[in-house]
């Protein structure tokens, strides 16, 4: 599929502003081969695969391939697992330096790099006050707890060592979270697993965050973007094939107190709730990057997100705003203004 042509149909389906059901997979055979799915609660959310395969014994494995790596990074990168080595640094890194793994030791410098490439908007500290949010008890910091915690956010009080794969943190309140990058790494990973087994047709997905290798033989996947004030309504179906897709949402972690939502996306600036999106969806080739860019964008809002994707090459973005018009990169743009 063309990039325009790419972009022309997901512009046409943004038209309608439509309300699909994604279809249920069902276990189809040709002959040739089968498709085999599952989802799991793994990571905090659900996770689900459909993969085609030529032989039941490779189906299997490889959706098994799937769910173990994503378990792995949960038990790598998890704030709420106490032997994960993200749970590590939170207890060590603002007294010594701490040796990581060279693949965490990846991770955190693609955040960093994300954090200075989005002003700030995206940054793993911002886990210095969001840690204090707990969405299912209905808890958040006070005013005041936030204001004597904000200075520990800032990516910059990160300090990583490539030569010993070490990290230090330069403020003793600092704390990190990944929520915002590490689903997208966890479906590159399974992704990179899946083609090393032979597989060519296959989707991951982590809660918000889609990886597909391929399409689903002779026709593209249909990903869906949820709207986000009805649980059960897609508010697009966007058609792709080869390509991932993130979306960050208001509603995944939220509840709400007088009227007013707070959710799981925070703005370092205020260590509050970011509210001038619903939601963002990014649509390009690695889904770590997605993941990333999505959380970065709903804290930029509109404007400024929309800036940052139109200069990020291959890379498209659509926004709901909180008003609920939507918005889209460049080349979406281009295509709408065409029909
Ligand atoms: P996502 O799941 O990609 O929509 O990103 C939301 C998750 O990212 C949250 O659940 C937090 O774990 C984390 N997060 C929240 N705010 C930020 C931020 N400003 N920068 C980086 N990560 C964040
Ligand atoms: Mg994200």
């Amino acid at each position: 599929m063309t990039k325009t042509s790419l972009v022309r149909t997901v512009v046409v389906c943004l038209l309608y502003w439509c309300v699909f059901q994604i279809p249920q997979v069902a276990a189809q055979t040709d002959g040739s081969g089968a498709w085999y799915s599952d989802s799991r609660p793994i990571m905090g959310t659900n996770i689900r695969t459909e993969i085609w395969a030529e032989s039941p014994t490779l189906g299997l494995a490889a959706v098994e391939a799937v769910m173990t790596e994503m378990e792995r990074i949960n038990q790598l990168m998890s704030p709420y697992i106490q032997s994960s080595e993200l749970s590590k640094i939170n207890r060590l890194a603002a007294h010594s330096n701490v040796e990581i793994s060279p693949e965490l030791f990846d991770l955190l410098q693609l955040s960093i790099g994300l954090s200075s490439e989005t002003q700030g908007a995206f940054d793993i500290t911002y886990a210095s006050v969001g840690y204090l949010y707990n969405y299912r008890e209905k808890q958040r910091p006070d005013e005041q707890t936030i204001h004597q915690l904000l200075e520990a956010i800032n990516y910059r009080h990160v300090v990583l060592n490539e030569e010993d794969k070490t990290i230090k943190f330069k403020h003793p309140k600092v704390k990190i979270d990944l929520g915002g990058i590490a689903k997208g790494h966890a479906v590159d990973n399974a992704l990179a697993i899946l083609t090393d087994m032979g597989i060519e047709h296959a989707l991951v997905t982590a809660g918000g965050d889609t990886g597909l290798l391929g399409d689903r033989r002779g026709r593209p996947w249909k990903v869906g973007i949820r709207d986000p004030r009805h649980r059960d309504k897609q508010a697009v179906v966007i058609p792709l094939e080869n390509i991932a897709m993130s979306t960050s949402g208001d509603y995944e972690r939220y509840f709400e107190e007088d009227g007013k939502r707070f959710h799981h996306i925070i703005s370092p600036q205020s260590g509050e709730s970011s509210y001038e999106v619903q939601s963002v969806t990014i649509i390009g080739p690695k889904s770590t990057l997605n993941d990333g860019l999505s959380t970065a964008v709903f804290v930029l809002g509109v404007q400024k997100g929309i800036d940052l994707i139109n200069q990020t090459r291959g890379y498209e973005a659509i926004i709901l705003d909180n008003q609920r018009r939507l918005h889209y990169s460049k080349s979406f743009e281009a295509v709408n203004a065409e029909n």
